[in-house]
């Protein structure tokens, strides 16, 4: 005998396997695809954030990466989760009070971040980077939002709903890739003061050198090159709609081509982005769908040179906005600097202006020293395979010399998710509305006209 199925429960608040285990409190938080509140495990009080995923895909990917990276001293915990057909998936995490924007944003207020902090943000940066990267997971949306930070100043990479995993964790680490782990780590034992710091789980599987993981990322593009990130095209033209498009002109350096047809249609789509603007690689804005780990290398080099400013490094009003504001400070692009940009899905539809003199990476970072300076143009160079790893920068210099990072017990932290039901609090907030990700929206317009080969939008 058929049996009814049991009633969907369409609140957190109501599903009988949650309110069990948890008093779910005040909402915290809400992001593109979630709702986060802070919870109290009944069995022992343990206060726990709650998050409420909407989405199928990015419940999916979020609960994969979590528990590939459990035991990651600097990825957010994942105590367990919900999950029952045709419902949310809840997921119940650590809960973590304030995140690196506020800490940026409490010292942007106050001047006041001294050289050893930033060394210790970024070396537990660094390490929840090269945990994800040592695993073939590669976050997608990094950015000081979403690095969360414990009461006792441990920094967690959270919001994992993006991240793609690009091979079995684990994959053959060979003997020399091992060997030159362990040459790392006992660099990195020197390096980090403190335990809670350091990676612990899934070091056994060695981390991926620069040229391991660019070969292992080859091969498996040859495999599977076409389906590759199938989801959300994160160009430039991706996102622009010619409904966005009027008659005001714009004071920019740039054009756009766009195609008839079937690629013209394709432009007509709203589609997904992946990584929030200020963040994203320039592969990403040329619409690569063929991309790896460096896309976070790129979004590291955006958030330390924020935490070295104070400000944002490339604060884009849009996508076209944002691939503008790069080009006017690493200069144009070609197939010398980076070589195979021209193969890039649309590197022959936008084009700008040549940039005579680009402003370049220091003037970007004033008050910088030469080795700041060089830690962030690591990371921030257009060339993919030209950025380095998370290792490779654990291993820099840069955090051997005076003034040494701080301990983790000395990082001051911002007092902040106090559980008021708003998004999310001080600068946070503020980042986020000036962060739409789709675009055109808050760019403006451009001047359309027909081509020979279809239509031009016009940025004079
Ligand atoms: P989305 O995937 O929709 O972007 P996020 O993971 O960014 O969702 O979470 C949305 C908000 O919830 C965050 O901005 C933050 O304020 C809060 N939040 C997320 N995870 C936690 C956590 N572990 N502890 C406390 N607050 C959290």
């Amino acid at each position: 005998m058929e049996t009814d199925p049991p009633p969907k429960s369409w609140s957190i608040h109501t599903r009988p396997e949650i309110i069990a285990k948890y008093k779910v409190l005040e909402r915290v938080g809400s992001g593109a695809y979630a709702d986060v509140y802070r919870g109290r495990r009944l069995s022992d009080d343990l206060t726990v954030a709650l998050k409420e995923i909407h989405d199928y895909q990015s419940a999916f990917r979020e609960i994969d990466a979590l528990q590939i990276l459990q035991g990651s001293p600097n990825v957010v915990v994942l105590h367990e989760y919900f999950w029952r057909e045709d419902e949310d998936a809840v997921l119940v995490l650590e809960f973590l009070r304030t995140d690196l924007a506020t800490v940026i944003s409490d010292a942007a207020k106050e001047r006041t971040l001294s050289v050893g902090e930033i060394k210790r943000w970024m070396i537990q940066i660094l390490c929840g980077v090269d945990t994800c990267h040592r695993n073939m997971i590669v976050h997608r949306d990094l950015k000081p939002a979403n690095l969360l930070i414990s009461d006792d100043g441990v920094l967690k990479l959270a919001d994992f709903g993006q991240a793609r995993i690009l091979m079995e964790p684990g994959f053959d680490a060979s003997e020399e890739n091992l060997q030159q782990y362990e040459h790392g780590a006992s660099n990195l034992e020197s390096l980090l003061q403190h335990p809670e710091a350091l990676p612990q789980k899934n070091q056994e599987l060695g981390p991926v050198g620069h040229a391991e993981y660019f070969e292992a990322l080859e091969k498996l593009r040859m495999k599977s090159s076409t389906e590759d990130i199938p989801d959300g095209n994160t160009s430039c033209l991706a996102t622009c709609t010619t409904s966005d498009i009027d008659d005001d002109i714009l004071k920019t350096n740039f054009s756009v081509e766009a195609m008839e047809g079937e690629e013209g249609k394709e432009l007509g789509c709203l589609t997904s982005c992946v990584g929030t603007r200020w963040f994203r690689a320039p592969e990403l804005l040329y619409g690569s769908t063929n991309y790896g780990l460096e896309i976070d290398l790129w979004s590291l080099g955006c958030i330390f040179a924020e935490l070295l400013t104070l400000q944002p490094l490339f604060p884009g009003t849009a996508d076209i906005d944002q691939l503008s504001r790069i080009i006017n400070v690493l200069g144009n692009l070609d197939d010398k600097i980076w070589p195979g940009c021209s193969t890039l899905p649309d590197y022959g539809i936008i084009s700008f202006s040549k940039v005579e003199n680009p402003r370049g990476l220091e003037n970007c970072l004033p008050n910088c020293s030469p080795d700041e300076v060089s830690l962030v143009k690591k990371l921030v160079c257009y060339d993919p395979a030209r950025r380095a790893t998370a290792m490779e920068l654990l291993r820099d210099k840069y955090f051997d010399e005076e003034p040494l990072p701080v301990p983790v017990s000395d990082l001051r932290v911002p007092l902040t998710r106090t559980g008021e039901d708003k998004g999310s609090p001080g600068g946070w907030n503020e980042y986020n509305g000036m962060d739409s990700d789709s675009d055109l929206d808050d760019f403006g317009s451009v001047n359309i006209t027909r081509t020979g080969t279809g239509f031009s939008m016009q940025f004079p």
